[in-house]
């Protein structure tokens, strides 16, 4: 079928128009910090020409991204990253953000064109800052197309964050086809089709493209389908918060349980400590003061056999003696009272083996010993 005319969209006719107005946002959005620290790198903290949009959302600058430990995880969430895109919208507000510095310099912002002259106003729309002389011939130039312009000393008077939401649309999308490589068009249609940005010309020209929308309607429809699944996923990192917040108490429970558990392994061991050191000392003393009394009866004993193997013999002795040398005056006199002797002799008996007890406190040493 024939193309379709591109759908008007609110601002169509007007392509200088300002920006399209914020949409007033269902929940507060996090106000991003005034100092603009989100547009440094989140691995080094440093400022890079080139960011990367990792696939976790996080951004990195080319160094960290060459060296993440281990390799291929994000530093920041252990995501891996199976693919990065450059960060457009970081590199952007940095060069933003440069003229912004520039703006507040002390002395104010040269112009960009004769590089003398103190800078009146600045283009979006070239990206420059001109002195009134420059601007008559700016405006010369591009009397055909309206650029906007603003007042150095009104954009000195706002704030940073109000610069870059008002130069947000400045940077233009110029048509990629190749149908005209010699003029660089900007875009004001979007064909769903091919998912991507025309001129107007290309659009009307080629009728492989069709139905259109305007590109400020595509742009504006991308924020709300990104603003309805940041919406989604405020209510899923609720449930995700709540998830990590138990699992932290679990950890820090057992953590503690752990804790009391160690310090009752500590205090049970320094308690068998001393109770062995004390039996020790125990048994110690028991082995050397009391068994005095045992010692003593076995010392009595030994002594008393050796006694008497010792009168046996000397029995033995006296016998053989008065056998060999002894005469009838000897046997007289002496014979009764070796007789008696060696009846005394006969009388003794060697102690049982029974009665070789070893001391009660041995057993019992033995005892407590079995039971530390
Ligand atoms: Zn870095
Ligand atoms: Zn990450
Ligand atoms: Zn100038
Ligand atoms: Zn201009
Ligand atoms: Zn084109
Ligand atoms: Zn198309």
């Amino acid at each position: 079928g024939p193309a379709s005319p591109p759908e008007p969209g609110p601002s169509a006719g007007t392509p200088a128009a300002a920006s399209p107005p914020r949409q007033p946002a269902e929940e507060p959005e996090e106000e991003e910090d005034e100092d603009f620290q989100f547009l440094l790198c989140e691995g080094c903290g440093q400022d890079s020409p080139h960011p990367r949009l990792l696939r976790c959302l996080h951004t990195l600058c080319p160094g960290c991204l060459g060296s993440t430990k281990p390799a291929g995880q994000c530093p920041l969430c252990h995501a891996p990253i199976p693919a990065a895109v450059d960060n457009l919208l970081v590199s952007n507000l940095q060069s933003r953000l440069k003229v912004w510095r520039q703006i507040r310099s002390s002395g104010g912002p040269g112009c960009s064109r004769c590089r003398a002259e103190r800078a009146l106003v600045w283009c979006s729309d070239c990206e420059e800052f001109f002195c009134g002389r420059c601007l008559e011939e700016h405006q010369w130039w591009h009397k055909k197309k309206e650029h906007k312009l603003r007042k150095v000393e009104e954009m000195r008077a706002g704030s940073a964050r109000t610069f870059l939401e008002d130069t947000r649309t400045s940077c233009s999308l110029f048509c990629a086809s190749s149908s005209h490589p010699e003029e660089s068009r900007v875009c004001s249609i979007y064909c769903p089709r091919c998912e991507r940005a025309l001129c107007c010309p290309c659009a009307l020209l080629d009728t492989r493209h069709a139905p259109f929308r305007d590109l400020r309607a595509e742009s504006r429809r991308r924020q709300d389908e990104l603003r309805s699944l940041r919406r989604d996923l405020r209510r899923r990192r609720g449930a995700f918060e709540a998830a990590l917040a138990r699992l932290r108490s679990e950890s820090s429970r057992w953590e503690e349980q752990r804790e009391r558990l160690r310090e009752r392994v500590r205090a049970s061991a320094e308690r068998l400590q001393q109770l062995v050191r004390s039996e020790a000392e125990e048994l110690g003393a028991l082995l050397e003061a009391r068994p005095e009394r045992g010692r003593s009866t076995l010392a009595e004993e030994l002594r008393s056999v050796e006694g008497t193997v010792r009168r046996l013999e000397a029995a033995e002795r006296v016998v053989d003696r008065l056998g060999r040398y002894g005469g009838e005056q000897e046997l007289m006199d002496m014979q009764p009272f070796v007789k008696s002797a060696l009846l005394e002799l006969q009388r003794l008996r060697p102690p049982e083996p029974a009665e070789m007890r070893e001391p009660e406190d041995f057993a019992e040493c033995r005892a407590r010993l079995r039971t530390l």
